[in-house]
């Protein structure tokens, strides 16, 4: 596998390589704008046949002890692990990400599957639990389940790891799956076939099947062969999903949009606060679900601020993959390029205070590049401070105390992350404690390991990724009472 290759993707399927019979579907580089590879989408028939398989799969699959389970995980992250600069290669290809990004996606999901391994070992354990109450005659105890066989529907930003964070805690439980990669980004996700194929995992334990949202995607979301569609892109989307899952009351877990705040207070460390600020906002091109895009800044340091950002904007190296030094590449498809430049003309229109960037980047005759955009002095009602851009602009408006901060960084449908910019240690843990969001930053860079939880309030999702939060989605809890 080389970025130069021409692959024709295929679907995994009951243990075999199949190809789909469906419309033809090129997969693109969005540095050239040419294909790197096609794929024939997965029919309906195709994924019920991936749906029997993992049903099939399932008795065998989640009878195994954990620590079985737990050493085919460890086998599958030992074949990522040799195939690692393959994967990279493909990463950067189909997404025009850095090196650097590209290596912290694969090795992030090596990472996650060795935590849940770890979990599976200590499920044998934990499986059954007595439950400590008083009544004369009765006894319980409560069992965790496997939920069965799931589906797994995923976004192109971060192809591999995101699948991570959902197949590490199932097949820790003991769920068999079946996983619908990004029509734009297929190549890494499907390797996860791949992986199980390597570390021999029994057959029907992991499927994977290729095309759109529309075709493959509504197929798998109706299926009535799955226990839990596990769904990670746009509110839009996890709509459509929960609505198609309420047929025969699945399980969903929804990982969805955000417009995430970062609130930097008049005592911040104004080189970190601006430095946090546009890592926020820049890595992955800004397409990150917890991209901190609305920018809060207290009224007395907003002019110091600007002035540092904007060093930091000048300092950005756009390019290619293949571009010395490079810390920004394209945005990762055409429809997501005309989104963003859409809202660069949305501003326009709208009169926004342009500081830096505010357009496509003119040095690049081809490849889905835009300028990194600030715009201050935004009103509340702007466009580009409501809704998610998933792009690297960053909108800045000022507040004159804690409580309007609070206020506005709430002020929002979304409730993804936020990140707080102080030096004063009191002030961030009562903003934390007050702030409408999953995970809350604190003077640190965004990182997100796999024991701590993944998921949003109100409209950014339903139920939690990673940590013990991320295992328990995929458990049943049982009780069984009995006469003493
Ligand atoms: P998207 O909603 O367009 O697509 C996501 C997946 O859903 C794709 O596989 C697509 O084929 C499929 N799909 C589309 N329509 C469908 C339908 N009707 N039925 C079934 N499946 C369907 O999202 P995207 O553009 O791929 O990803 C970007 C979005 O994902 C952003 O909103 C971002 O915030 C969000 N996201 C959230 C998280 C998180 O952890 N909360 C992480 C990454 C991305």
């Amino acid at each position: 596998m080389g970025a130069n290759d021409v692959i024709i993707e295929k679907n995994f399927c009951n243990g075999q390589w199949e190809a789909g019979t469906g419309t033809r579907i090129a997969v693109i580089n969005p540095c050239t704008e040419q294909p790197i590879g096609h794929f024939n989408e997965a029919s309906a028939e195709l994924v019920d046949k991936a749906v029997t398989a993992a049903n099939t799969a399932f008795p065998g699959w989640s009878n195994l002890k954990g620590s079985e389970r737990a050493a085919y995980m460890r086998k599958m992250t030992a074949a990522i692990g040799d195939n690692f600069e393959d994967l990279v290669i493909m990463q950067m290809a189909n997404c025009g990400k850095p090196r650097g990004e590209a290596e912290a996606d694969i090795s992030g999901s090596v990472d996650c599957i060795n935590y849940f391994a770890d979990r599976a070992e200590e499920l044998d354990e934990k499986r059954q639990t007595p439950v400590d109450y008083d009544i004369p005659g009765y006894r319980s105890s409560t069992r965790l389940e496997p939920m069965g066989p799931v589906g797994f529907i995923l976004p192109w930003n971060f192809p591999m790891k995101i699948c991570a964070w959902k197949l590490g805690p199932a097949l820790a439980a003991g769920c068999t799956v079946v996983i619908k990669p990004s029509e734009i980004t297929p190549f890494t996700d499907t390797f996860w076939g791949k992986a199980a194929e390597l570390a021999g995992l029994p057959v029907g334990v992991i499927n994977v099947v290729n095309g759109t949202g529309a075709i493959t995607g509504a197929a798998l979301s109706e299926h009535p062969g799955l226990r839990k569609i596990s769904f990670t892109g746009s509110t839009r989307t996890g709509k459509h999903i929960m609505k198609a899952a309420a047929e025969d009351v699945k399980n969903v877990g929804l990982e969805l949009g955000g417009k995430s705040p970062i609130v930097v207070f008049e005592d911040a460390n104004l080189d970190l606060a601006a430095r946090l600020a546009v890592e926020g906002v820049f890595y992955n091109s800004g397409q990150c679900c917890n991209a901190t895009c609305r920018l809060l800044v207290h009224e007395s340091i907003k002019d110091q601020l600007t002035e540092k950002l904007i060093g930091e904007y000048q300092a950005v190296v756009l390019g290619t993959p293949q571009t010395p030094d490079m810390t920004m590449g394209p945005l990762a498809s055409k429809p997501q390029y005309d989104k963003v430049t859409g809202y660069q003309d949305i501003a326009r229109e709208e009169g926004l205070n342009c500081v830096i960037g505010g357009g496509r980047a003119a040095e690049f005759n081809t490849g889905y590049f835009v300028e990194p955009t600030l715009y201050t002095d935004v009103p509340k009602s702007s466009r580009l401070w409501q809704e998610e851009i998933f792009g690297p602009v960053l909108c800045l408006r000022t507040f004159t105390d804690e409580a309007e901060a609070i206020a506005e960084a709430n002020d929002t449908e979304y409730g993804l992350a936020a990140s707080i910019v102080t030096e004063d240690d009191e002030r961030a843990e009562r903003v934390a404690a007050q702030l409408e969001a999953g995970h809350i930053y604190n003077n640190v860079s965004v990182a997100i390991p796999p024991e701590t939880s993944w998921g949003g309030f109100k409209q950014s999702g339903i139920g939690r990724e990673l940590g013990p939060w991320g295992l328990a989605g995929f458990l049943e809890v049982k009780t069984v009472t009995s006469r003493q």
